[in-house]
């Protein structure tokens, strides 16, 4: 398939390098003139689009997809398929790909989960909105980059599925590592309270699969100085973005707005940014009441 790639950042060039090595020509551009291995370096985005049949795009925000989509839905044939996998706010989402359909276009929001190491594995989950017959076409393009992609209707709703996801998983994390310090200063072993929670009702993925305490459970980021991972950065851009939907839809999220505060605070005016969101074990560790 020939395939337009806008965005080869973290996530974007890893995604770009296994469609290549899956035999798909590939024409990249990034703004900041990164390229990858085996790829046809465009010199604007509009080059990359042009005469492609797939393009994806993978941006740091709405904005900046909005202000790439305007240059490159003029550009692309009609029926190629625009597909987002950045992870935009819903509303962004969902006026991309109006614009793209207006003008004869397939669109798709698939956001992933999996992270850079997803990324680079070829593991991501993507999270799908957009039409059946878009879907079809993106599909084996989710199988090379991906190990699962489920489609959650129409467009945008890939976008809904990814916060919710989460806001689930930030306010998680924060139970478990206030649970955690809270134990500590009842004098539970670490390993005991691993052991427990790991197999009674308050297990989760954040105790788990990622435990945030160092030495305990499954290897994770707290065992590696709590280096990302999945930064706190990223988790507070996520649940500023679930707030944002929550506005927009009316919808009373009591814990992922304090969710958000906190990742606010961790990352804005503490020691956070930079750090695996699961830190907020060694924060909570060192804070009274007070
Ligand atoms: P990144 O900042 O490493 O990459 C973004 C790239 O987009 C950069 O290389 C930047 O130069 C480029 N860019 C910015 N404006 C552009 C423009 N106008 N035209 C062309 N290129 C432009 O970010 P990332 O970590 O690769 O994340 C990309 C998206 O994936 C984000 O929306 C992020 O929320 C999402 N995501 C990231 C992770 C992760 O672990 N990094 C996990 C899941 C989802």
């Amino acid at each position: 398939m020939k395939i337009g790639f806008i965005g080869l950042g973290n996530m974007g060039a890893p995604m770009a390098a296994n469609l290549i090595a899956a035999g798909h020509e590939v024409t990249g551009f990034d703004v900041a003139g990164v390229t990858v291995e085996g790829a046809a370096q465009a010199g604007t985005a509009a080059e990359a689009a042009t005469g492609a049949e797939v393009v994806i795009t993978m941006l740091p925000n709405g904005a900046i997809l909005r202000s790439v989509a305007e240059e490159i839905i003029p550009a692309m044939a009609p029926g190629a398929v625009l597909l987002d996998c950045s992870t935009v706010d819903v509303e962004s989402a969902r006026a991309v790909a109006e614009q793209a359909q207006a003008a004869g276009l397939g669109a798709l929001d698939a956001p992933v989960s999996g992270g850079i190491g997803g990324a680079a594995a070829g593991t991501l989950t993507f999270m799908v909105g957009g039409s059946e017959a878009a879907f079809a076409t993106a599909k084996p393009l989710f199988d090379i980059m991906g190990q699962k992609a489920v489609h959650c209707g129409p467009s945008g709703n890939g976008q809904a599925a990814k916060i919710c996801n989460n806001m689930i998983l930030g306010v998680t994390m924060i139970a478990t590592c206030e649970a955690f310090a809270l134990a500590d200063k009842l004098g539970l072993s670490r390993e005991a309270m691993f052991d427990v929670v790991s197999t009674s009702s308050g297990y989760s993925w954040s105790m788990n699969a990622y435990c945030p305490a160092p030495g305990v459970g499954p290897q994770s980021p707290a065992d590696n100085g709590y280096k990302p991972g999945f930064a706190a950065e990223l988790m507070l851009k996520d649940l500023g973005l679930s707030q944002q939907a929550a506005a927009a839809a009316d919808a009373d999220t009591p814990m992922g707005a304090q969710a958000l505060e906190l990742y606010r605070t961790f990352v804005e005016d503490e020691d956070g940014r930079g750090r695996d969101f699961s830190a907020m074990l060694p924060r909570f560790e060192t804070r009274g009441r007070g």
